[in-house]
C-alpha cells in the first residue's frame, strides 16, 4: 500500500509541522505512521502530502495534516484512552487517532452514509481496528462507557451540543471548531471538571457545518 515515494513526502510533511508547530513526538510519529494518500480521491494522490484540506466528495473534505497534529496534541492522549469522533469523513483522522490511543479505542460517528461505509472498508482494509457509526454523531455509541476524549471535526454553529460534551468523562477533553463560516470558527478546548466546563481558545479555524 505505501510505496517509498509517499514515505518520503511524509517525512517532508511531518518535519515541516515539526518546525512550525509546538506538537508532541507520539503525535507526529502517528501521522508520520498514516498514508494518508490512501485517505483520498485516487485523483488527489499526487497532492496526499501538502499540507491543506482536500475534496473526498459529498461537499465534504479531508482536515489539512497540520490540524489533525493540532487537535490530536491538544487532546492530551495516552495509549489506551477511549476517544470518540464526530465526523469520520474518509477516516484519516480516526487512523491518528488509533495510532496514539490503539486498536480498538477510537470511536467515530459519519453522518453521511456512503462516507461512513467507504471510511470504515478503508480503516478496515488498512489495518486499523476503529468502530465506524453512521448517522448522527448525537445518537452514536449511546451504550459505550464516557470517553477520555472527544474530538469534533464538524462545527456547531453555536457550541458543542450537550448531547457530545455528555459523552466525555470528568478529566476528560472536547476539542472542537464552534461558529459559522460567516461570523467566523474559533477552535475550542473543553475540559470537563466537577464542577463544570473549563474552556479555552485556540485560534481561527475552518470546518464543514455539523448537521
Ligand atoms: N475527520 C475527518 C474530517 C471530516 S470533515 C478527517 O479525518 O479528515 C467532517 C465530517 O463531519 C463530514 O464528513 C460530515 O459529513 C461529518 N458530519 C457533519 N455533521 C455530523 C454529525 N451531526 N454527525 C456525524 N458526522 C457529521
Amino acid at each position: 500500500m505505501d510505496d517509498p515515494e509517499y514515505a518520503q513526502a511524509r517525512r517532508d510533511l511531518v518535519a515541516d509541522i515539526r518546525r512550525r508547530l509546538d506538537v508532541s513526538d507520539t503525535v507526529l510519529s502517528a501521522i508520520e505512521a498514516v498514508p494518508r494518500h490512501a485517505f483520498v480521491p485516487d485523483d488527489r494522490r499526487a497532492h496526499a502530502y501538502e499540507d491543506r484540506p482536500l475534496p473526498i466528495g459529498h461537499d465534504q473534505t479531508i482536515s489539512a495534516p497540520h490540524m489533525v497534529a493540532i487537535m490530536t496534541d491538544l487532546l492530551d492522549l495516552e495509549r489506551g484512552d477511549r476517544v470518540f469522533e464526530v465526523g469520520t469523513g474518509c477516516g484519516y483522522h480516526a487512523a491518528v487517532l488509533a495510532g496514539v490511543v490503539g486498536p480498538r479505542n477510537v470511536f467515530t460517528a459519519e453522518y453521511v452514509p456512503e462516507l461512513a461505509e467507504a471510511a470504515r472498508d478503508r480503516l478496515d482494509r488498512l489495518g486499523y481496528d476503529v468502530t465506524v457509526y453512521a448517522g448522527d454523531a448525537r445518537e452514536a455509541f449511546r451504550e459505550e462507557p464516557p470517553f477520555a476524549a472527544a474530538s469534533v471535526t464538524c462545527a456547531p454553529d453555536d457550541g458543542v451540543p450537550e448531547s457530545i460534551v455528555d459523552r466525555v468523562q470528568t478529566g476528560g477533553r472536547v476539542v472542537a471548531p464552534v461558529g459559522t463560516d460567516r461570523g467566523g470558527q474559533r477552535l475550542v478546548r473543553l475540559t470537563v471538571r466537577d464542577d463544570g466546563i473549563e474552556p479555552e481558545d485556540h485560534g481561527g479555524v475552518r470546518f464543514v457545518p455539523m448537521r
